[in-house]
């Protein structure tokens, strides 16, 4: 079957999981460590578009995009091309051996498209967290500085650096200590939680002034290398931080000589509407970290850093054997063109107005239902026992994933208490898609 033929419907032949997926499941048991993670015990075929088909001939509805990767959907069109052109002329030579052309390419293209009328350098990692960790080591280079302030609810990878700077005990760091020096943790604008009591419409400034107050006490700005930051909190749970939070912090930076890092690689790469989410806030860091996304279904992570503090670092200081692949640099082009070409952007918005439409009335309706968040493609649904003591409901999030995995819906869980349900289709999916898959949502939801 030619990847077109791929037909862009939800179809169940079997049970989820069916036959097929179960014994890979029982092989995966043996062979694998239950240390990696499961959303679905189903195994993939084929995907494309809006759908993964799975090994049992199942179609399934996604809205997970396998973590906010597959921002073009699986396989496009114009990926494939230039991987398969890629692969036939060279697999690998390393860039630091011998360089070529893609991977130069991709960089003009980052430091055209971060925000910013800055002079500006990118290179490329394997990944998220290998992105962050360069972050850390430039800012810490440029500044002679070591403190690097992270925020609750943050997640910045799996490294032993990036998992020091993540928030989350379970699963992300418990029993794997002692964690990375040098880290403080500030609270993080959470409009519906907001940490420091606030209304919701006050929570920004409010946080930002207590973010700066325990640097100022606790740290000292002098010796502050770096804030990292998401602009939206990913795996906390979709959190968009209350208007005034980002920029008051990015101008205590400013002030203090601290290198703003704003980690994209969850929120960026049109996932929110914008190239960047700190477009939402006319926010422009110093520096920015992409992954997912980027690399239209390949693996690959950017540094995309003011010139400035980048070329202080002596040559062989940063690199690594595979980071900026050719395979993983042409998918990356080819993945700016289809979000080009197909208006990725504006897609992006409209999918957030159909989240609007769809999930808000949710709010009134449902009394599980805590808090709505949408940001352009990217949704979340955070449920609580009851209202009035937002009490988190990890149980009514469970029930919720549990069925729309059964109905064929591939949906993820989001959170630091477990209890958001976090939407982020490919944004090539079609409307009919979208709508089946996010009825399928609510159905779940109005059912608990
Ligand atoms: C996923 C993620 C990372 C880590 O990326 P990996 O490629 O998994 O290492 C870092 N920061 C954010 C915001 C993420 O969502």
């Amino acid at each position: 079957m030619a990847k077109a033929d791929l037909p862009q419907r939800r179809e169940i032949r079997t049970a989820i999981p069916g036959p097929k997926s179960t014994e890979l499941m029982a092989r995966r048991r043996v062979a694998v460590p239950n240390g990696v993670g499961g959303t679905m015990p189903v195994f993939a075929e084929r995907a494309s578009g809006g759908v993964v088909l799975d090994v049992d001939g199942n179609s399934l509805i996604d809205l997970g995009s396998g973590i906010a990767v597959l921002t073009v959907g699986s396989s496009a069109d114009a990926v494939v091309a230039a991987v398969t052109d890629q692969v036939e002329r060279f697999t690998h030579t390393c860039f630091q051996v011998t360089p070529y052309e893609s991977y130069v390419s991709l960089a003009e293209r980052l430091n055209h498209l971060v925000p910013g009328d800055v002079e500006r350098r990118t290179f490329f990692v394997n990944s998220g967290a290998e992105a962050l960790e360069n972050a850390v080591k430039i800012a810490r280079h440029a500044t002679g500085r070591q403190t690097v302030v992270v925020f609750d609810h943050a997640f910045h990878g799996r490294t032993l650096l990036t998992m020091s700077m993540t928030a989350k005990a379970m699963p992300y760091k418990s029993g794997f200590g002692p964690f990375a020096p040098e880290l403080f943790r500030a609270p993080y604008s959470y409009p519906y939680r907001c940490p420091v009591g606030a209304p919701p419409a006050e929570c920004g400034p409010a946080c930002a002034e207590a973010a700066i107050r325990a640097m100022d006490r606790q740290v000292g700005a002098h010796r502050i290398a770096a804030l990292v930051a998401e602009p939206v909190l990913g795996e906390g749970g979709v959190v968009v931080p209350g208007e005034g939070f980002l920029l008051m912090l990015a101008e205590y930076c400013k002030d203090n000589g601290i290198v703003f890092v704003a980690d994209e690689v969850q929120a960026g790469f049109a996932r929110t509407g914008k190239w960047f989410a700190s477009e939402h806030w006319g926010l422009v860091p110093d520096i920015v970290t992409t992954a997912k996304g980027l690399g239209g279904g390949l693996p690959i992570g950017g540094v995309t850093a003011r010139a400035d503090l980048v070329d202080k670092v002596h040559a062989g200081g940063l690199g690594t054997t595979f980071g900026g692949n050719p395979l993983s640099t042409a998918a990356a082009l080819a993945a700016i063109e289809e979000i080009e070409e197909k208006n990725l952007l504006q897609r992006a918005t409209d999918i957030g107005q159909t989240f609007e439409r769809r999930l808000r009335p949710l709010a009134d309706d449902v009394a599980a239902v805590g808090d709505v968040r949408v940001i352009g493609g990217m949704a979340a649904v955070e449920f609580v026992e009851d209202r009035s003591s937002k009490t988190p409901d990890p149980d009514a999030a469970s029930r919720v994933l549990a069925k729309c995995h059964e109905e064929g819906v591939i949906i993820l869980r989001a959170g630091t208490y477990d209890n958001v349900v976090r939407i982020l289709p490919p944004l090539v999916i079609s409307d009919d898609l979208l709508n089946e898959g996010l009825e399928v949502l609510e159905k779940a939801i109005r059912a608990l």
